[in-house]
């Protein structure tokens, strides 16, 4: 579902024309939508219901406490990648068993953390990591279930900076020492090692490779099974696709109709960690035109965001459609597409303001003209969007903004110049003594 429409040449957000907002809250601002949110949750939610399922929306992906608020509330549990999104989680309401904690360098102060709000699973990615967890288990008197982290050395097309299954990764480890660290360390008496975690990054277009890895680790769940090791959980991580072009990519029900059969099968439960295919539809970036130039060959068209609103265009190379809030009837786009030859338009690059040559959201884009104070639609901004942005170049952090139906709320507030320096008092140096 995409609650963000053209009606009369338009563009709303559910029941919002969003030039409202922008006279409202002023540009750059991040709008969600509420029921998009819900009903990405539900639809996964329901493809998976004849298994055992729980969902751990990763909140690396978008973090704000009101968003993963109508989450919680909606069943979901998270998956979490540091102490800060933990205590996110628990200011949203989280309940701990439905959390999971993922990440390479986990420290001492996170993993007491996690053990003292009693999380569901500690996602474990090498020895030294589970080493140290069960050393800090007894030495506070404490349990917790592990899932170890396994490379199923599968590749796909994706882009190299978000490739993670692989064996050359930091992630993980690979199905030989998988075996290795359930010998080593299967009966320890403290970390419950119980569940297989493989994670894909993300990025794949079709449900193959979700399909293989399932089948990769299989194996391995049915030789530790025959050892007499209970294995009775499978996290499948994140990475499944999102609508960054109109319907290019599988849906939740596709990814199940893969992966259901043989996990159900296996007799194992599930627990998927969804991030952008939940978040990314469910917002926009919408930013205001401050100028439009012309240089040589080229028409930029500069905008009011900058990388540091949305970085994953120049980090990732990433595509989002692109198009303006108010156009003529005849040039509602009929989706989001990489080429949309429309009679009237003219190739762009829409640029912000900052002082990099990588600061950019598209280059050489057909767009319908704009001109300076015209609103331009970044789509699809929601996942790795103001989770990723900074205070580059002294820009204050932007508004985000939620809308349900007819309402909105700004769920974040845009920064001032006093929130930039807050944190700067300067301090009277400490004498030696
Ligand atoms: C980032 C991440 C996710 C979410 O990935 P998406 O591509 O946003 O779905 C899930 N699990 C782990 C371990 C991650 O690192």
């Amino acid at each position: 579902m995409d609650s963000f429409e053209y009606r009369n040449g338009q563009l709303f957000v559910e029941e919002m024309p969003v030039e409202k907002i922008a006279e409202a809250v002023g540009t750059p601002v991040y709008i969600y939508s509420k029921a998009t949110i819900l009903d990405h949750l539900r639809k996964i939610q329901t493809a998976y219901r004849e298994l055992d399922t729980t969902i751990c929306y990763s909140i690396k992906a978008c973090g704000n406490i009101h968003i993963l608020r109508l989450l919680a509330q909606a069943g979901s549990g998270f998956d979490i990648v540091s102490g800060g999104e933990l205590y996110r989680a628990r200011l949203a309401g989280a309940d701990p068993v439905k959390i999971v904690f993922a990440g390479v360098g986990k420290t001492d102060r996170e993993i007491l953390e996690a053990l003292e709000a009693g999380i569901g699973y500690f996602n474990i990615e090498s020895e030294a990591e589970l080493q140290n967890l069960i050393g800090l288990c007894k030495k506070h008197g404490k349990t917790a279930r592990g899932a170890l982290r396994v490379n199923p050395d599968i590749r796909y097309d994706s882009h190299r900076h978000i490739t993670t299954g692989v064996k050359e990764t930091k992630f993980g480890v690979d199905i030989d020492r998988a075996r290795k660290v359930f010998d080593d360390y299967g009966h320890n008496g403290v970390v419950d090692l119980s569940a297989i975690h493989v994670h894909l990054g993300s990025g794949g277009k079709s449900i193959d490779p979700y399909v293989n890895y399932v089948k990769k680790v299989l194996p391995l769940v049915e030789e530790l099974r025959s050892q007499g090791r209970r294995i009775d959980t499978l996290d499948l991580g994140g990475g499944y696709g999102a609508d960054y072009e109109s319907h290019t990519v599988p849906s939740a029900a596709d990814y199940a109709a893969g992966i259901v059969p043989l996990v159900k099968a296996a007799g194992l439960k599930l627990i998927l960690e969804p991030g952008k295919s939940i978040i990314a539809n469910a917002a926009i970036l919408l930013t205001r035109t401050i100028y439009k130039k012309i240089g040589g060959q080229k028409t930029f068209v500069i905008v009011d965001a900058g990388m540091n609103d949305l970085i994953r265009p120049c980090l990732y190379e990433a595509f989002h459609f692109i198009w303006p809030a108010v156009v003529p009837a005849s040039l509602v786009p009929p989706g989001k597409q990489k080429e949309l030859a429309f009679p009237g338009t003219e190739k762009v690059d829409i640029v912000g303001p900052i002082c990099e040559g990588t600061d950019f959201f598209a280059k050489d884009r057909l767009l319908p003209p704009v001109k300076r104070g015209d609103l331009i639609a970044i789509f699809t901004a929601g996942a790795y969007g103001y989770t990723m942005a900074s205070n580059y170049n002294a820009r204050p952090l932007c508004a985000e903004v939620l809308v349900d139906g007819e309402r909105f709320s700004v769920i974040r507030r845009r920064q001032t110049y006093e929130d930039l320096v807050a944190q700067e008092q300067i301090e009277t140096p400490a004498k030696r003594c």
